[in-house]
């Protein structure tokens, strides 16, 4: 009916309306201090240790109070507001390996920062990595680009092109959600990638379906014969990590270990580990 058409088209407009304040709120996170980060650890199976750090991005709204990224992420990337956004973080993640590297000594930590394909749409982004690198003091190989499969998927000889440059920069590439829903393996090749992150949903489902622990197997030695690293994401249990160790996956990351937390928590932790 009509009346039931008018309602739909109401509720679409009430969802477009929150959608332009939640960006026109976005846009000022940055500048209020809105966005912080939280760094959930890398470990090294064999050994517990703690080898490196992903940034992870949370919004403390004003009025909603924390929100989850999958909230908001879409948003960011829809308006463009995500390039903005990703320089503060990265800038932020530099500044917190800066002090971890100076608090333990150890330099061959690393951090990994999420990317979104809206980024590399920015002319400068090259050029912003560097100078931020620069002007903190971090070496580009303690530096990991996380970008997903999606990315890939453009076939952009743009980003392309300033992947190779972060790679000749000799920064690390990391594929996100690996195996997840797109056939990225026929151009996987054709990019400078250094790590593959296996996704969550193959790590929880290898224990209980035989297919996926075939999947599983698979990227695992592909990434064995492309002479890639591997982290295995959404590591929950133990008896995941009993399987991911026969397997032979080196580094591993997920609420079994340890949930993203706030920096001083990530730096009392890693504390513990140089004292033992
Ligand atoms: P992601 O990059 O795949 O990050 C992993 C997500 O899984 C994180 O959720 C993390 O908290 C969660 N996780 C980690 N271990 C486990 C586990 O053992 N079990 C389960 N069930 N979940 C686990 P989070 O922090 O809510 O982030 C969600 C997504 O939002 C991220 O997925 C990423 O796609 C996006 N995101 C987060 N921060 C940023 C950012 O700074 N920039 C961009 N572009 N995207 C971001
Ligand atoms: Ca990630
Ligand atoms: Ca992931
Ligand atoms: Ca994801």
């Amino acid at each position: 009916t009509m009346l039931e058409q008018q309602e739909r088209y109401h509720a679409e407009e009430s969802r477009v309306l929150d959608a332009v304040r939640m960006a026109n709120e976005f846009k000022v996170a940055v500048v209020r201090k809105e966005l912080f980060l939280e760094y959930q650890p890398f470990i090294e199976i064999d050994t517990g240790r703690i080898v490196g750090f992903e940034a992870l991005m949370r919004w403390n709204h004003p009025k909603t109070g924390r929100m989850r990224p999958d909230l908001f992420i879409p948003m960011a990337e829809d308006t463009g507001l995500i390039i903005e956004a990703t320089r503060w973080a990265f800038r932020e993640a530099c500044k917190t390996l800066k002090r971890m590297i100076t608090q333990t000594g150890d330099s061959a930590l690393f951090i990994s920062v999420n990317f979104s394909a809206q980024d590399f749409d920015d002319p400068a982004f090259l050029d912003e990595l560097l100078f931020t690198l620069h002007e903190t003091g971090i070496h580009p190989t303690q530096i990991h680009l996380e970008i997903t499969e999606r990315l890939l998927l453009r076939q952009s000889e743009g980003v392309k092109k300033i992947l190779q440059q972060c790679r000749e920069h000799e920064m690390q590439i990391a594929i996100d959600d690996f195996g997840t829903g797109y056939s990225s393996l026929s151009y996987l090749h054709q990019y400078p990638v250094s790590t593959l992150k296996i996704d969550q949903s193959f790590v929880r489902n290898m224990t209980t379906d035989k297919g996926v622990l075939g999947l599983v197997k698979s990227i695992l030695s592909l990434s064995e014969n492309m002479g890639l690293a591997i982290i295995a994401e959404g590591v929950e249990t133990q008896q995941h990590v009993e399987m991911l160790q026969t397997l032979k996956c080196r580094v591993a990351q997920g609420y079994f270990f340890a949930r993203p937390m706030p920096e001083h928590e990530a730096a009392s932790l890693l504390a513990g580990q140089y004292t033992k």
